[in-house]
């Protein structure tokens, strides 16, 4: 007997904002796909006239950040987060736009700091950087997981050199994101999961509610 799942499939929808450009956004959702593809998820952006309706629907939007001052400077881990009531996450993306590019544009590729290639290549880093922003946090959202893992996709601090790095396999779930993956899936829900009980890893001090990670 031979078992075939069809895919689960996620939408984005990208809020209008200039900041995303269309080149960006395409490479973002490549880059997303690419993560998730081996688990069973179709990533794409959002049809025009919501073609897609089994499909799981996040939305994707700009939020900017008050930087902290002092010893968190270099802080290099949330450039994105998703919102949790109750336990439950809201399928409402953010991105921290502008302390991604702060940070992604110090990132050397072949000893040359981002900001100094063509702008054609920067952007397309940009997109890469942002869907593996986007792939983590469609983790916390299809594994119902409010914390983080030691390692893979959803550990919570990867490197500036880790988001541009050609090699995406950093990015790959966790063996037992996969096992997670595998029991909501299939109905189980995520209650079993060790890291449903963990602690939320998140640093930022606020804001006191509602969580986000
Ligand atoms: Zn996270």
């Amino acid at each position: 007997m031979m078992l075939t799942l069809s895919a689960v499939v996620v939408t984005l929808t990208f809020q209008s904002d200039p900041r995303l450009s269309q080149v960006i956004q395409t490479a973002a959702v490549v880059e997303a796909a690419a993560i998730w593809a081996p688990y069973g998820v179709d990533v794409r952006s959002a049809a025009p006239c919501g073609l897609f309706d089994d499909s799981t629907s996040l939305t994707v939007a700009i939020e900017d950040e008050v930087v902290r001052p002092g010893p968190d400077a270099r802080y290099t881990g949330t450039f994105g987060a998703i919102r949790f009531t109750n336990g439950v996450p809201a399928p409402a993306i953010v991105v921290f736009y502008d302390a991604m590019i702060r940070l992604t544009d110090t990132a050397l590729l072949r000893d040359t700091p981002l900001i100094a290639w063509p702008n054609a290549f920067r952007t397309f880093i940009l997109g890469r950087v942002i869907g593996r922003v986007l792939a983590h946090e469609i983790g916390h959202f299809l594994l119902q997981l409010h914390g983080h893992s030691a390692g893979g996709l959803m550990r919570a601090q990867p490197s500036v050199a880790e988001l541009v790095d050609a090699n995406r396999g950093r990015f790959a779930l966790s063996a037992a994101d996969q096992a997670r993956w595998a029991r909501v899936r299939d109905g189980g829900g995520a209650s079993t999961a060790a890291s449903a009980t963990r602690a939320d890893t998140v640093r930022r001090p606020e804001p006191p509610a509602p969580r986000r990670d």
